[in-house]
């Protein structure tokens, strides 16, 4: 759920980037006919707002594009392996404060002999 808002919101800003983006465009275009014209003061006017637009939405861009790497490396979970060492029974879970390869965490359900921490990794991305 909250993924599909922040979706949502990542899809108008890049639309609204582009906007900006495009419309900018047309002005510095608008103000090289004015120029060719001789307006000089309209071509001020409109080249400066048109560079502007295209720095703000640049920027703004690039803002989003860090955010959603941000985004994908956070979503990964952080994983700890546990193993028993005498039956092999291997248990996987999220990542808890604390955790540290080779410590002994609990008895193991099926001999209950200790489970010790084999492997703590970031889980890959799924794509
Ligand atoms: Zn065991």
């Amino acid at each position: 759920m909250e993924q599909k808002k922040n979706g949502l919101y990542f899809y108008v800003t890049v639309i609204f980037s582009l906007g900006v983006l495009a419309y900018s465009a047309w002005l510095i275009l608008g103000s090289v006919l004015s120029y060719n014209e001789g307006q000089t003061e309209s071509f001020y006017y409109s080249l400066i707002l048109g560079l502007i637009g295209v720095a703000l939405s640049i920027s703004s861009l690039a803002t989003m594009r860090r955010r959603i790497q941000i985004i994908k490396s956070q979503s990964l979970k952080t994983l700890t392996t546990e193993i028993c060492e005498k039956c092999n029974f291997k248990k996987v879970r999220e990542f808890k404060a604390g955790d540290y390869v080779n410590k002994k965490t609990e008895a193991c359900p099926q001999c209950k002999a200790d489970l010790a921490i084999s492997m703590i990794y970031k889980e890959s991305p799924k794509e």
